[in-house]
């Protein structure tokens, strides 16, 4: 058993956060609420908790009615969005009527819209874009670098309300160039930072990861484990608490260390590594070259690979040999071969990995070959049937993979279980 340490040793009271993305395009679906989980990792990384995400369409009564409540159980609210020139841009207004002050006309930010336009060639501006220079009173400004949206900072009581704009390409940077430090200027951050790592496997179900983490998983307090299953991998992620970023590394390399301990080779990377990034790091390091034969996957494990900045130096070619003559034409996979075992099976992936390695020169030949379905399948070999076969120099091996899901899960899965081959090839 691992053991349990005691809770969180940071002392002062912790401030807390509510994210309100404003928006009747994400209640519809059409967009991703991409602000908010930005937003929560940068917040969490600062030491500040996020205790609830609000999203409210542009309606103003719903509106002002999420930011009372979150003002009334949140040190810090943050908006996103509705900060543009139209008419249904009124997340400004809102909070004004919210917290009861009037907007008032801001000379300085109107003077940096004119300038933004005349940058752009642009002298006549329209008038509704005079919208933008009216703020609640008292707002301390920020200025938009790659838009005319300016974010704002107002304090209401003792909490404070911090309104952004809604595309991702002007709220990020503005929130990591102005917000962080003014919020850590104003004593709004957190007392500590929050650190993750993730720890991330494959080639194995959640389920055995859960029984074999549970006592990393029952961990609480200033330290805890989470487990996340995504398409071909499972993530295990570490998060610590602490008042600095190496006493939070303290704590998680204990942790760290003991999943590496219990789950050795299922793991191919941390924080965010993909499978092609490893695999190619691997190819490159020891100096070798690989080429694809791919049928059911239709080129995508050739995709992944090639999704690497580099990946030429490794990278020789890729065939997409979906038909029974391309196989025979191109990879030289014999007539009787494919009349005898049919295409999906053990002897034809085989037979590509050879033809594929024997064409391109490459070192390594990697083929798959398999029923991606939804149609195509037999009693005797069922949707999800996939081979995967990897020839090198005096060796090949075949894995016999079964794959539940999709049209499109059972091609990602076949592709992460063929760049894992190669992995675990080149260990
Ligand atoms: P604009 O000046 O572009 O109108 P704005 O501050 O008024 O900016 P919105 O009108 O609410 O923001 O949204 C503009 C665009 O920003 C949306 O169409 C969408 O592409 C993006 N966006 C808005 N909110 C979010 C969000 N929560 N997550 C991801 N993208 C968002
Ligand atoms: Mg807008």
């Amino acid at each position: 058993m691992f053991p349990k340490k005691g809770r969180s040793s940071l002392k002062s009271r912790e401030l807390t956060a509510e994210i309100i993305a404003v928006g009747t395009e994400l209640l519809l679906g059409a967009i991703v609420n991409t602000n908010a989980a930005y937003l929560s990792r940068k917040l969490a990384s600062i030491g500040i908790n996020v205790y609830y995400q609000t999203t409210v369409g542009d309606n103003p009564e719903r509106i002002q009615a999420a930011i009372r409540l979150a003002l009334s159980r949140s040190d810090i609210v943050i908006t996103s969005g509705g900060l543009g020139p139209t008419v249904d841009d009124i997340t400004l207004p809102m909070i004004a009527k919210a917290i009861g002050r009037p907007m008032v006309f801001k000379k300085c930010i109107m003077d940096e819209i004119k300038k933004y336009f005349r940058a752009r060639g642009i002298n006549r501006i329209t008038c509704n874009v005079e919208r933008q220079a009216y703020m609640p009173e008292g707002a301390v400004c920020f200025i938009n670098t790659v838009g005319t949206a300016a974010g704002v900072a107002i304090h209401a009581g003792k909490a404070v309300i911090i309104a952004l704009p809604g595309p991702p390409r002007e709220l990020e940077p503005m929130f990591d160039s102005t917000i962080i430090p003014y919020l850590r200027k104003k004593g709004c951050a957190g007392t500590g930072v929050i650190k993750t790592r993730t720890i991330q496997l494959t080639g194995i179900f959640e389920s055995a990861v859960d029984s074999r983490a549970k006592d990393l998983l029952e961990l609480s307090g200033s330290r805890t484990v989470g487990i996340y299953s995504k398409p071909g991998m499972v993530e295990l992620k570490i998060t610590a608490k602490a008042k600095s970023a190496r006493e939070a590394e303290k704590k998680i390399k204990p942790v760290e260390l003991e999943i590496r301990k219990r789950f050795g080779d299922f793991i191919f990377g941390t924080d965010g590594e993909t499978l092609e990034q490893v695999v190619g790091r691997s190819l490159a390091g020891r100096g070798l070259t690989i080429a694809m034969a791919e049928s059911c996957t239709g080129g995508l494990i050739g995709h992944r690979l090639t999704e690497v900045s580099g990946s030429s130096r490794y990278f020789v070619m890729g065939v997409v040999s979906y038909s029974n003559p391309a196989k025979k034409a191109i990879l030289n996979v014999k007539h009787e071969t494919l009349a005898r075992h049919g295409a999906v099976s053990r002897e034809v992936a085989r037979e590509m990995a050879l033809g594929i390695r024997a064409i391109s020169g490459a070192d390594i030949g990697l083929a798959v070959t398999g029923i991606a379905g939804p149609t195509g399948g037999t009693t005797k070999k069922p949707v999800g049937l996939v081979y995967i076969a990897l020839s090198s120099k005096g060796r090949t091996q075949i894995r016999e993979c079964r794959f539940t899901g999709d049209r499109s899960s059972i091609k990602w899965r076949t592709s992460s279980a063929a760049l894992d081959l190669i992995r675990r090839s080149l260990k």
